[in-house]
């Protein structure tokens, strides 16, 4: 039996976020709006979006001994995460500081603190947890070589799903254990190398298999996604919903692939659900705060 259907590595960032009339060039001073302190990052939104739809999900991560990290715990406690293995200290919380001008364009400063202090060892120590869950999920705003590490040491039979963002090169290793490999369009441009990668989803598909994972998904905003294994590539459908926000679509879509991934659902019929999740994110704003319950998932119409 396993205590966790979900296990996500990752990070946890507080996003703190400022309107401005116009952003700041170089050596310039503007004043913005009242500050807004949002708890992001890709693993913390992976973890709240699963618990949100009731999977019982555990996130290993670091946070700093600070406000924003009391924020994010306290964000992903009221979703029902289970935090024992959310490390504190050694460096400040990560933050993203995000101005966002009238038009909807912004700049971001990521000060990745906490979250490059995730380490190997870390992983090592939590072996534990890995052994309690059906299915691994991490992204790449932690170390590439922590990731490489989550992924020597996995026990044997547990399924791990990557979502390679920000993307860069991956060794062998951690491309092979992929089960899928999830990119959104950027991110597929990125890992193919930009020139050459043509327009066709299916392909990107194709030759993002043939690096070496065992499945990938590719995730196309509003025109759904894309299954993609040795038995070839189906599309699945998005739904049809008023998009206010797409602010951490990919990371509410990716957390509940891989939920019901290890649930044992088919690949299609699990992007297909976590299409719908990812639709239902986008009718709201924000990112943790936009996240669904299975029974919102369940009254999106078709
Ligand atoms: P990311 O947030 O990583 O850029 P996408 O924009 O591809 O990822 O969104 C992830 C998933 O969320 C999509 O595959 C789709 O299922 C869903 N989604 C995103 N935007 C929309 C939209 N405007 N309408 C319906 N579904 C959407």
């Amino acid at each position: 039996m396993y205590d966790y259907d979900l296990l996500v590595v990752g990070s946890a960032n507080a996003d703190l976020v400022v309107g401005v009339e116009r952003r700041p060039g170089a050596g310039e001073t503007v004043l913005g709006g009242d500050l807004a302190v949002h708890p992001g990052g890709k693993g913390a939104n992976q973890a709240v979006a699963a618990a949100r739809l009731g999977a019982r999900t555990a996130l290993l991560a670091r946070v700093g001994d600070d406000g924003h990290g009391t924020l994010l715990l306290d964000s992903l406690r009221s979703a029902g995460v289970y935090t024992s293995a959310v490390l504190t200290g050694g460096a400040p919380t990560g933050v993203a500081l995000i101005t966002v001008d009238p038009s909807g364009d912004n700049s971001i400063v990521v000060s990745p603190g906490a979250n490059a202090r995730l380490t190997g060892g870390d992983v090592r120590a939590a072996g534990g947890v890995l052994g309690a869950a059906r299915v691994v999920s991490a992204q790449l705003e932690i170390p590439l070589e922590t990731v490489a590490e989550l992924v020597r040491s996995l026990p044997e039979g547990t399924r791990f799903v990557l979502n390679p963002s920000p993307p860069r090169p991956l060794p062998a290793e951690v491309l092979a254990a992929c089960d899928p490999l999830v990119v959104n369009e950027h991110e597929a441009r990125v890992l193919l190398g930009d020139e050459g990668a043509g327009d066709d989803p299916a392909e990107w598909a194709r030759r993002l298999l043939a690096l070496g994972p065992r499945s990938v998904v590719v995730t196309l905003g509003a025109r759904g996604a894309l299954v993609c294994d040795a038995s070839g590539a189906r599309a699945v459908p998005s739904v049809v919903v008023d998009a206010v926000d797409t602010t951490g679509a990919g990371d509410a879509f990716t957390a509940a692939l891989a939920w019901q991934l290890g649930a044992g659902a088919e690949p299609v019929r699990a992007a297909a659900f976590a299409a719908r999740v990812g639709a239902a994110a986008v009718t709201r704003r924000g990112a943790q705060e936009s996240y669904p319950t299975a029974a919102e998932v369940a009254a999106l119409g078709a």
